[in-house]
C-alpha cells in the first residue's frame, strides 16, 4: 500500500465541507490537547478557528520549542537547468515559454556552489526543470559527487526518479528529497499540468515513498498555495505527512507552503491563499504534527518570515536565486519564481538571532553519523555568520 491509496479512499471533498460545522468550542478544546488527533486538527482548520489564532500561535510555538528549540536550518538552492519538458500553466520555466534555456557546465555549478560557501552554506538543495536528457541520473550523480565534500547535507528537488535512481542518488551523497505534489485534488492536477511527464499523478505522489525506501533521510512535501482551495489542500498535506512520518519514522519529514505570487502571462491564480490563512494552515499542521519540519522560502516577504520564525518554522532558505546562474551571473533574469526576500544569507542570519532563534548552516546528521566531534559544529558555525 503506498499513499496513492490512502488518498484515493478518502472524501476530501466531504471531509472538507464538514468543516463549516466545527463550532468555537470544539476549536477552544483542540486547542491545549497535549496530543491533537486528526479530528482535533480538522477543528483547527476549520472556518470557527480564525477566532482562535493568538492560541493556536501561543501553543505552537511551544510545541516547537519542546520539539526543536530555538534553531533555524539555514538552506539555499541551486538551479542546475531551467530546461523543462512540462507544460505547468503557472510556471516560469514551463516549455512553451519563450526563454533562453540554460543548464550549466560542472564548472558553473562549482562556482555557484562556491559562492554560497563563502556565504556559510552547508545545506543546498540541487533544483532543475523535468530536463532527463540534459540532466540524466548519472549525470546528477556526478554533481552530488562533486559537491559532496563541500555540502554536509545535499538535497534534490529535480524530476520524479524510479527507485533505483533515487538509490544511485543517496549513494552519490544526497540526503534528501524535496518533491511538491503541487495540488492532491486530482481533476485540478490534470488542469494545471497538461503536458509531459508530470502529467502522472501517481507517478509524482509515489515519487516521495521511493525515496523513503532508499533510506533518504529528509523528505520535503507541499502544495503549490493558490492552484485549489487551500483547506482541501492542508487536509491532505496532514494525512500525507502523517503517513509519511509514521511509514519513514527514522526519516525528518517538512512541509513547504510555497504560495503562488508571480505567475507567468495567461494564468490568473484560481484560489489565492491571504498571509493569514497560511499561517492558520501552519499552525494546525503544527499543533497536530508536533514533529514535521516546516519550511518557508524566500518566495514570502521578510517581515512575514521574521514573524513565522517563532511559530514553528524549522528552515528557512536565504539569498535564494531561482535561475540558473544567478549566483555568478546576479544581472540574469529569468527566474522560475519572483525571489520576494532579497535580504543576503547575512542579514536573514541576523534578523533570525534577533527573534532569539540561532541560524544553523549545516546539517548536523551525516556528520554525527560518520563521527565528527562537537568542535567541528562550532567551527562550521563561526564560520556561517555569512559576509
Ligand atoms: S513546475 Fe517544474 S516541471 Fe513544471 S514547468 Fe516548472 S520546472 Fe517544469
Amino acid at each position: 500500500m503506498t499513499f496513492t491509496d490512502v488518498l484515493d479512499s478518502t472524501d476530501l471533498l466531504a471531509i472538507r465541507s464538514k468543516l463549516t460545522e466545527i463550532t468555537p468550542d470544539r476549536v477552544a478544546s483542540a486547542i491545549n490537547k497535549d496530543q491533537a488527533d486528526f479530528s482535533d486538527f480538522l477543528a483547527l482548520l476549520s472556518p470557527a478557528a480564525q477566532d482562535y489564532l493568538e492560541p493556536m500561535a501561543r501553543q505552537a510555538h511551544a510545541i516547537s520549542l519542546r520539539r526543536f528549540g530555538r534553531v533555524i536550518l539555514m538552506y539555499a538552492p541551486i538551479y542546475l537547468s531551467n530546461e523543462c519538458s512540462n507544460a505547468c500553466v503557472y510556471c516560469g520555466f514551463k516549455a512553451t515559454r519563450d526563454i533562453p534555456r540554460i543548464s550549466l557546465n560542472m564548472e558553473e555549478i562549482l562556482a555557484e556552489a562556491d559562492q554560497l560557501k563563502r556565504w556559510g552554506f552547508g545545506h543546498a538543495l540541487l533544483v532543475s526543470g523535468e530536463a532527463p536528457k540534459v540532466l540524466p541520473v548519472a549525470r546528477l550523480a556526478e554533481i552530488l559527487q562533486a559537491l559532496q565534500p563541500d555540502f554536509p547535507s545535499l538535497s534534490l528537488e529535480v524530476y520524479p526518479l524510479s527507485g533505483p535512481g533515487y538509490a544511485q542518488m543517496a549513494e552519490a551523497g544526497a540526503d534528501g528529497l524535496t518533491l511538491y505534489q503541487e495540488t492532491y485534488d486530482r481533476n485540478v492536477y490534470a488542469k494545471m499540468h497538461p503536458r509531459g511527464k508530470k502529467k502522472d499523478f501517481n507517478w509524482r505522489l509515489d515519487a516521495v515513498e521511493r525515496a523513503g525506501q532508499v533510506g533518504m533521510r529528509r523528505l520535503g512535501i507541499g502544495s503549490l498555495l493558490g492552484l485549489n482551495d487551500w483547506r482541501a489542500e492542508a487536509i491532505a498535506l496532514a494525512l500525507h505527512a502523517d503517513y509519511l512520518m509514521k511509514k519513514y519514522w527514522r526519516t525528518q519529514v517538512s512541509i513547504s507552503f510555497p504560495r503562488l505570487r508571480n505567475i507567468p502571462e495567461n494564468f490568473s491564480i484560481p484560489s489565492l491563499v491571504s498571509d493569514v490563512e497560511m499561517v492558520q494552515m501552519m499552525l494546525a499542521l503544527r499543533i497536530f504534527l508536533h514533529d514535521a519540519g516546516i519550511v518557508v522560502s524566500t518566495r514570502e516577504p521578510a517581515e512575514l518570515r521574521d514573524q513565522l520564525i517563532p511559530l514553528g518554522v524549522t528552515q528557512m532558505s536565504a539569498g535564494s536565486r531561482t535561475e540558473p546562474g544567478g549566483y555568478i551571473h546576479p544581472e540574469r533574469r529569468g527566474e522560475q519564481f519572483a525571489v520576494v526576500d532579497e535580504r543576503s544569507p547575512a542579514e536573514v542570519a541576523r534578523a533570525i538571532q534577533k527573534a532569539g532563534y540561532e541560524p544553523v548552516w549545516k546539517d548536523w546528521d551525516r556528520l554525527m553519523h560518520e563521527g565528527y566531534s562537537h568542535e567541528d559544529h562550532s567551527q562550521w558555525n563561526a564560520q556561517g555568520s555569512g559576509s
